[in-house]
């Protein structure tokens, strides 16, 4: 582990006047200091990515896309020493750490063919003597915000578009999870990057980074995932300079079992996508509505998996407090455990995978993100009105439906209010999808054509043929 993280600007791995200390999630201990960059460094950051920004726009795309290959190649090479970092500083198993950086790998490549495909428009001229170009152009320099949930992929979801586009990035990462970050720059600058293109600003006040970057006007887009207070923070902010803002945020994910669905097949499912990163993810489920002929089956194969699920400990301490909350405002108000239901106690910050049965639309846990591993079921029997109870959330990123039944899987789909519905399966993002929400889970979307496209400008370029 690294004894002193630096941060990244243009070419240089510089030191900040302090650090702050990183812990390990399952030990509390500390595993290393970071520079602790001040609006002094940010604006340096800026200054570097502004250098940067004329040579890697103008650069053919085939050259820009071998450098993020290299940075692919690279990533992929260190997946399992940076999947230990991750594990280490964030607390998901290894298998998971490992697995997310070569799923960032596999997005810097997608969008690396992306820059090929950067194509514009012909469009018909207004009148005989004029013709009309869409000419696709990079916004220009981008500074990012990231969470700490998944380290290394809420990066590579901002940098692969951005790079492709021609952008430069300073970039931001989680206070509690800089070490991956920062692995991820290593792996860029041993890729050959050129200088300035990709900036990684390490803080622990991160108002700061955020008020430099949106008054400098050379930053003409920041892409945050967080949380959707500090995202309406940002989009207050934007308005002053009229800056361009994707904002990925939190979510409030239903599950919908209908009485035609193979219980035991969602429950796991379910299971996997709950558990994963020991439910510390926005597309975890957060309400499972199972259909009263199937509650049986479903809740003890949940049950049952949830029993066998392999957790890792949860972020820190106020997570774990926010879990017993949701979890003893639901046992307060009828709900039963039927497995966990309390904090395991003892060294580090666990909580075990927990299944309430009972619970009731009017729960905290039904309106808060709880961003912890408990599977709260609710049983129902009107599947006209189960819809409507799903979407009564400010919240609208991903929702999941189990049916066999061709008709209800269309009308379902098109009368949930989410940016993502998943039809008999669990979360997916791979790079070819435009992964984001709708209502408060924010707006812009990661992956896909759609992903690049919300770093490019469409330029209307009309030209008058003289006779
Ligand atoms: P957070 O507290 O909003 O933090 C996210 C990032 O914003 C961190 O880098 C944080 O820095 C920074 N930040 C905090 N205050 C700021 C400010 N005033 N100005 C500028 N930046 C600021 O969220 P989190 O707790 O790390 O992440 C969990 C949330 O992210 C959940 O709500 C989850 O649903 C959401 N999420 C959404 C997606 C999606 O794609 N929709 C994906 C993953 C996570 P510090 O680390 O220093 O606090």
């Amino acid at each position: 582990m690294a004894d002193t993280g630096r941060a990244l600007i243009g070419a240089e791995w510089r030191e900040a006047d302090g650090t702050f200390t990183v812990y390990a999630p399952a030990t509390g201990q500390p595993l290393g200091e970071v520079a602790d960059c001040g609006p002094e460094l940010t604006a340096r950051a800026v200054d570097a990515a502004a250098e940067a920004f004329p040579a890697w726009r103008a650069m053919p795309a085939h050259e820009r896309a071998d450098l993020m290959r290299a940075a692919a190649r690279e990533l992929a090479a260190r997946a399992e020493t940076i999947g230990a970092i991750m594990t280490a500083e964030q607390g998901k198993p290894l298998a998971e750490a490992t697995g997310e950086v070569l799923s960032g790998a596999d997005h810097l490549l997608w969008a690396a063919e992306e820059t090929r495909r950067l194509y514009g428009e012909t469009v018909p001229g207004a009148h005989a003597d004029n013709r009309i170009w869409l000419l696709p152009e990079p916004v220009g320099v981008v500074a990012g915000i990231t969470p700490w949930n998944f380290p290394v992929s809420m990066i590579t979801r901002k940098l692969g578009p951005a790079l492709a586009a021609g952008c430069t990035v300073v970039l931001k990462p989680a206070e509690l999870t800089p070490l991956s970050a920062i692995a991820v720059a290593e792996a860029f600058v041993a890729a050959g990057l050129p200088a300035g293109v990709f900036n990684l600003v390490t803080t622990s006040r991160p108002a700061e980074f955020g008020a430099v970057v949106m008054a400098d006007p050379r930053v003409r887009k920041v892409s945050f995932t967080g949380s959707t207070e500090v995202g309406r923070e940002l989009i207050r902010q934007s308005a002053q300079d009229v800056k361009r803002l994707s904002v990925e945020l939190g979510g409030h994910a239903p599950v919908l079992v209908f009485p035609d669905a193979d219980p035991v097949a969602a429950a796991r499912a379910v299971a996997r996508s709950k558990f994963l990163n020991a439910g510390q993810a926005c597309t975890a489920p957060n309400r499972i509505y199972v259909h009263s002929s199937l509650a049986a089956a479903f809740t003890a194969e949940l049950v049952r998996r949830a029993e066998a699920a392999e957790l890792g400990p949860l972020i820190d301490e106020r997570a774990v407090a926010k879990v017993t909350r949701h979890v003893e405002d639901a046992l307060a108000r009828g709900a039963t455990a039927l497995t966990g239901g309390r904090a395991s106690g003892g060294r580090g910050t666990s909580y075990p995978a927990t299944v309430l049965s009972g619970v009731t639309d009017d729960m905290l846990i039904c309106r808060e993100e709880t961003f912890g591993p408990v599977a709260p079921v609710l049983e129902f029997d009107d599947c006209d009105t189960v819809v409507a109870r799903a979407n009564a959330t400010p919240y609208g990123l991903t929702a999941y439906v189990w049916t066999n039944d061709l008709n209800r899987t269309i009308r379902i789909a098109e009368e949930l209010q989410f940016g993502m519905v998943t039809v008999n399966g669990g979360p997916l993002a791979p790079p070819q999808a435009p992964f984001g929400g709708v209502k408060s889970s924010g707006y812009g979307r990661e992956g896909g054509h759609h992903g690049v496209a919300d770093y490019l400008e469409y330029k209307y370029l009309s030209v008058g043929l003289g006779r």
